[in-house]
């Protein structure tokens, strides 16, 4: 109870008065500092079904904070259903999951209704429901999140199926797309944990762009306002994740979404949420996720987007590759019992895996070994003048996770 009470003291510090906005850096810094206090607790894994996700949006629908359509079905035949919120004149269609394991954005959604629900007279809330009509489509490839797999049952990649729309649920967003003919779009997406911003070695948390919709890369009325938007966006998280904020790959791609709807007419900024340390079920980057849209959300509505600085999104330095999970710095090593002592990096990834008993595990793989100086890794571990166990540690395959332990402790 004396937690709620907090929150709504903060709602209240808020509230304008004379007519004058609130800063988005101040918003964005009380919604940050409130995060506890409207995200959604059920949700405590990154891995659930669309029966999971239905069940949390049931009491928003019942409570009357969305209004749900279904917009047709999954190759599988579940029903995609759209949560429609606000009944202002923008509208804004927000999709997330279209690669099934990529859910952080889907869990920022669900704090973001929410939200809504909990804090129906807050500012951020009224001004979007007054001028921004939401349209959402939280997990467009429900078969694709039954198994945790980026593509859909059919074993497409949805999101190279714009053009000739062979799957149901690439129809299905094209679909959305026409009939609300919505003037902004988010495309809500998770990259590659081991990103990183530009040659900083600061792993990239999120990369945000505002799809090309052409080879050369052009700017039009469509697109400069969706770089004003990721702007926003960035200049918003950065106040949290600062230098930990890049660009995407802009390069055309014509059978992605976001480039094709951004084609279409719809401003449309690509969110990708990336890896943190210690975060590997990404509860913190969905914390990230959720404020940052709901402050671009606001700053839409009441039209301070436009005035963000767009160097703050064309200076984002592009992703760049070069993070392991664990580097062991200076081990002394032997490729195999006869060969001569070197002193190597070594670097390892470590995933997730499936066992044969259907349970998650982590597997650690080293995926190479050298000079790795210019890499940077979630976990550094000082191997000076030690002896790595060449049966153990072999290039290309799995080393231990217990032995890398006993690494750790030295
Ligand atoms: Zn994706």
């Amino acid at each position: 109870m004396k937690r709620l009470i907090t929150f709504w003291i903060l709602v209240m510090s808020t509230t304008p008065t004379f007519g004058q906005q609130p800063l988005l850096s101040t918003v964005g810094r009380e919604l940050f500092d409130s995060y506890e206090e409207f995200k959604l607790p059920s949700i405590t894994t990154r891995r659930f079904s669309q029966a999971e996700m239905l069940g949390w949006v049931k009491p928003f629908q019942d409570q009357g904070v969305v209004a749900t359509v279904p917009l047709g079905q999954s190759a599988e035949g579940r029903t995609i259903p759209l949560l429609t919120y606000g009944a202002g004149k923008t509208t804004v269609l927000l999709w997330s999951q279209m690669h099934g394991d990529e859910p952080t954005a889907t869990m920022a959604l669900m704090d973001i209704l929410n939200f809504f629900s909990r804090a129906p007279e807050h500012i951020v809330t009224t001004t979007i429901r007054r001028y921004l009509t939401l349209r959402m489509i939280p997990m467009i490839n429900p078969d694709g999140a039954e198994r945790f797999q980026r593509r859909t049952a059919q074993m497409v990649d949805m999101n190279r199926d714009a053009q000739r729309l062979e799957t149901p649920e690439a129809r299905i967003l094209k679909v959305a797309r026409e009939t609300y003919a919505p003037q902004f779009g988010f495309n809500l997406h998770d990259q590659d944990p081991r990103y990183t911003v530009g040659n900083t070695k600061k792993v990239s948390a999120i990369a945000l762009l505002a799809p090309a919709f052409d080879e050369s890369r052009s700017d039009n009325d469509v697109r400069l306002p969706a770089k004003h938007l990721a702007a926003t966006f960035a200049s918003v998280v950065g106040q949290f994740i600062g230098g930990h904020v890049s660009k995407y790959d802009d390069t055309f791609e014509p059978r992605a979404f976001g480039d094709n709807i951004q084609k279409w007419g719809t401003s449309t900024v690509l969110v990708e949420s990336g890896g943190w340390a210690g975060d590997r079920e990404k509860m913190f980057l969905r914390k990230i996720n959720a404020v940052g849209l709901l402050v671009s959300l606001y700053a839409l509505a009441n039209g301070d987007y436009r005035s963000t600085d767009l160097s703050v999104y064309e200076h984002l330095p592009f992703n760049t590759k070069y993070l392991y999970d664990v580097i062991l710095r200076n081990a002394r090593f032997r490729a195999n019992e006869t060969a001569p002592e070197l002193r190597v990096d070594i670097g390892i990834t470590i995933d997730e895996r499936r066992n044969d008993g259907g349970a998650l595990e982590l597997v650690a793989k080293v995926v190479d070994i050298g000079d790795l100086s210019v890499y940077a890794a979630f976990e550094e571990i000082d191997a000076t003048g030690r002896m790595v166990d060449s049966s153990l540690v072999k290039l290309d395959q799995p080393i231990p996770l217990e032995y890398l332990e006993t690494l750790r402790k030295r």
